[in-house]
């Protein structure tokens, strides 16, 4: 970024930000002299005082007589006046830039004044910066860093001027964005000046009722935060209102129409229909904030967090693990593509799933909650989705993106599906390539395939047959996905088997699903009827509890609804050919997923070499069996999971510093691990030497070690826990309700 250098610059205007920007110039040097030109004699003497002005003038002309650069900083009706005054006085290339909050007007009063042909040098401009205070004193020199600053350049404007205010708000610590006059206008109707001409309103119906003084002085925090944007200086705010009359007007209209059907709704006891308005409104709210910032739904403390635990202990009690996340994901897409009303338990409020979530709110779909892990969707069938109004924010999801890819290749919308940075690296072209097969109309705009996706409406699907090059549920999914308005059968063949979430709910949803071997098809044309999904809770979570009761003595734990979807059940196979003493009990079926609860007590474990044949079906799992081996008796040989060493982290490397950290021998391969596991049979002797353990930040790893301290006689510290809440939120209270304390520290 250059820095812009000005012989002279004068500002027409003096008050908050014409002084504001003038303290800029002067305290980085920018110009050899500053020019001012007020209305009142105080404010130039003022100017002169504080040191914001080099030299002043009552005559507007000549101020610019002789300056580079014009800063038109008073309030947007005097533009007109202004331009005539000083016409004569501009030097033929001087660039002259405005700050005013609507652009239409004074792009309007420079015609007026220049005729069509307007400067060269003429580039409007408007800093997103402000305050109630006005006036040369309440300028301050920071008032425009980390705001932004939107340039609205003509045809007429040369590039070079318009480079040289952008580098000159830059300097102020501004972002600088450019769009069309009218945009600008219609953007800032709705985002500034509806809220305050709404404010002024609601102030002057209180003002004006007979009670008034009672009404201020009980009036709470709703009216004061509400109100505050009142308190700023009426006689601009009545110019922006004149000068941007039309798009004010219409937004205006917007809100009536928005406050009548409210109305309507409490008038008419629409209550679900309130709430949905109501919830919409509060996710859009966080969703606009998160996207704005380009940061996750839940934000994960930036503050490096550690455990410490004393060592020892052992876990009992009947514990309600978090849903299951893949089946979170699932239960929103269909309930919303459903005819009917879905109401969803137990579905996890981690970030990923709200992505999901919110994208369908986006997409016009009424949801309720997530508030106790209860959702409510009113269902708008196959057809019934809404074109976004803008594009949909995925944030870390690569589920949500890969399977609504799937979905939105067949609606009648166009789409743009973007995300955060790190799923801005993901590979993308995996799931459009066959979706382009079917006819759809799908380009990943990022480098190498990557993100943003962005998806063409009405483009009828043709059902293909997919060998899938590679064990993916999530392509599997969005393949399955896009069937559904597919004509014909559509089939997927997939080299190993993978999770069959989406099938499941499919037919939970009453859409057949045929599954022959390894193929799995599904006709187009269907429909999905509403239903109730329990998400069962996450097996990939209660992992780690079933491994701390199975090492730790009188240990005796009830792992309540747990999905056992035999594509996830893994864990439990490993642990019971290590002589785990677990339990199913009350098996059932929800939402198409097998449940259970799984019983786990106090067992002696034994090394085993770790059959290949359930190495996909337990990958999640490994660090934490890792620790089951360190506490058998005998060595354990894990192979065939070398995709462990691209997770979160390298899992085997991570595991085996930490393992051989706590006094453990085992070597890492290529793909696994051999252990040799301390447990002596039936004495409960100590295995692990305490110490700290570094997790890498992987939250996997953290609730791994977690669960070794309960056969340390050394407290154990394990440092960069802060991950472990956004995928298991309440796991240290869990712990703690087992009876395993843990340390939070920052
Ligand atoms: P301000 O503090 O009230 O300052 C206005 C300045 O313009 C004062 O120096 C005033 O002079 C001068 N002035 C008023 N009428 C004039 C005229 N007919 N001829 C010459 N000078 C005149 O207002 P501000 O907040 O700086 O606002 C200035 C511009 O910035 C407006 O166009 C506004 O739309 C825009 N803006 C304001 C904000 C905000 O939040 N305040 C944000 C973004 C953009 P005297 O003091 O001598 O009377």
């Amino acid at each position: 970024m250059g820095q812009p250098r000005f012989e002279k610059v004068a500002f027409i205007g003096l008050g908050l930000i014409g002084s504001s920007l003038a303290r800029v110039i002067r305290e980085r040097q920018l110009a050899g002299c500053i020019a001012a030109s007020s209305r009142s004699q105080t404010t130039l003497d003022q100017a002169l005082t504080l040191g914001v002005a080099d030299e002043v003038h009552r005559d507007p002309a000549d101020a610019v007589r002789g300056a580079d650069l014009v800063v038109l900083a008073m309030p947007v009706c005097a533009t007109e006046a202004v331009l005539t005054a000083i016409r004569l006085a501009l030097k033929p290339d001087a660039i002259i830039t405005d700050v005013g909050s609507t652009k239409g007007n004074v792009v309007e009063a420079a015609k007026a004044v220049f005729g069509e042909q307007l400067p060269a040098g003429f580039v409007p401009g408007h800093p997103i910066a402000g305050g109630e205070k006005t006036g040369v004193t309440a300028g301050k020199v920071d008032l425009f860093a980390h705001h932004k600053v939107i340039l609205t350049p003509l045809e007429s404007s040369d590039p070079e001027a318009v480079r040289r205010v952008r580098e000159l708000w830059q300097a102020a610590g501004a972002e600088v964005l450019e769009m069309p006059v009218d945009r600008h206008d219609a953007i800032l109707a709705r985002t500034s000046h509806l809220p305050h001409l709404l404010a002024f309103a609601l102030v002057e119906q209180l003002a004006a009722a007979s009670d008034n003084l009672d009404i201020f002085r009980y009036a709470a925090g709703g009216f004061r935060d509400f109100t505050r944007i009142a308190a700023s200086d009426p006689l601009m705010w009545h110019d922006i209102f004149m000068a941007n009359k039309t798009a004010v007007l219409d937004a205006l209209d917007g809100f009536t129409q928005q406050a009548a059907a409210l109305r309507e709704r409490i008038v008419s006891g629409d209550s679900s229909g309130l709430l949905g308005v109501l919830g919409r409104a509060q996710a859009a709210r966080e969703h606009f904030t998160h996207m704005l910032a380009k940061t996750p739904y839940m934000e994960t403390t930036s503050v490096s967090q550690q455990f410490t635990l004393n060592g020892g202990g052992s876990l009992r009690g009947r514990l309600h693990i978090p849903g299951d996340k893949s089946v979170s994901h699932r239960s929103i897409m269909l309930g919303a593509l459903a005819e009917g009303v879905t109401q969803v338990s137990g579905f996890l409020e981690g970030e990923d799933a709200l992505a999901t979530l919110q994208a369908f709110r986006d997409m016009g779909v009424v949801i309720e909650g997530p508030k106790n892990g209860n959702v409510t969707i009113h269902g708008v069938g196959l057809n019934g989705l809404k074109a976004p109004a803008g594009a949909l924010y995925m944030g870390n999801s690569g589920t949500s993106m890969r399977l609504l890819s799937g979905i939105l290749s067949a609606q009648s919308f166009d789409t743009v599906l973007t995300g955060d940075p790190s799923l801005t690296k993901r590979p993308m072209e995996r799931i459009a390539k066959p979706l382009r097969l079917m006819g759809a109309h799908i380009q990943s705009t990022g480098e190498r395939g990557t993100p943003p996706l962005s998806i063409k409406g009405n483009q009828p699907l043709t059902a293909i047959h997919y060998d899938l090059p590679m064990a993916s549920a999530q392509v599997k999914s969005g393949i399955l996905l896009a069937a559904l308005w597919a004509k014909g059968t559509t089939s997927v063949s997939e080299p190993e088997p993978t999770r069959d979430h989406t099938e499941r709910m499919l037919q939970a949803f009453g859409y057949p699903v045929s599954v022959n071997g390894n193929i799995v098809s599904v006709t187009g044309g269907g429909t999905l009827t509403a239903t109730r999904i329990q998400v069962p809770a996450d097996i990939s979570s209660a992992a780690f509890f079933m491994v701390g009761a199975a090492i730790s003595p009188n240990s005796d734990v009830t792992l309540l609804q747990v999905g056992i979807n035999p594509t996830r059940t893994g864990v439990i196979e490993i642990l019971r050919q290590m002589g785990a003493d677990i339990q199913l009990e009350n098996e059932a079926m929800a939402g198409g997923e097998p449940v259970a609860d799984i019983r786990i007590r106090s067992s002696q474990l034994k090394g085993i070499n770790i059959p290949e044949d359930q190495v996909p079906l337990a990958i999640d799992e490994f660090p934490v069996l890792f620790i089951a081996a360190a506490c058998a008796q005998g060595r354990t040989v894990l192979t065939g999971a070398e995709e462990l060493r691209v997770k979160e982290s390298d899992r085997i490397q991570v595991m085996a510093d930490g393992l051989h950290l706590l006094g453990i021998d085992c070597t890492p391969t290529p793909d696994g691990m051999i252990i040799e596991g301390k447990g002596q049979p039936d004495s409960w002797p100590e295995v692990f030497a305490g110490g700290q353990i570094e997790s890498h930040h992987d939250h996997r790893i953290a609730m791994s070690f977690t669960m070794a301290s309960l056969r340390s006689s050394q407290p154990i510290h394990i440092m960069g826990t802060e991950t472990v809440a956004t995928s298991f939120p309440n796991f240290t209270l869990l712990c703690q309700q087992a009876g395993l304390p843990i340390q939070v520290t920052e």
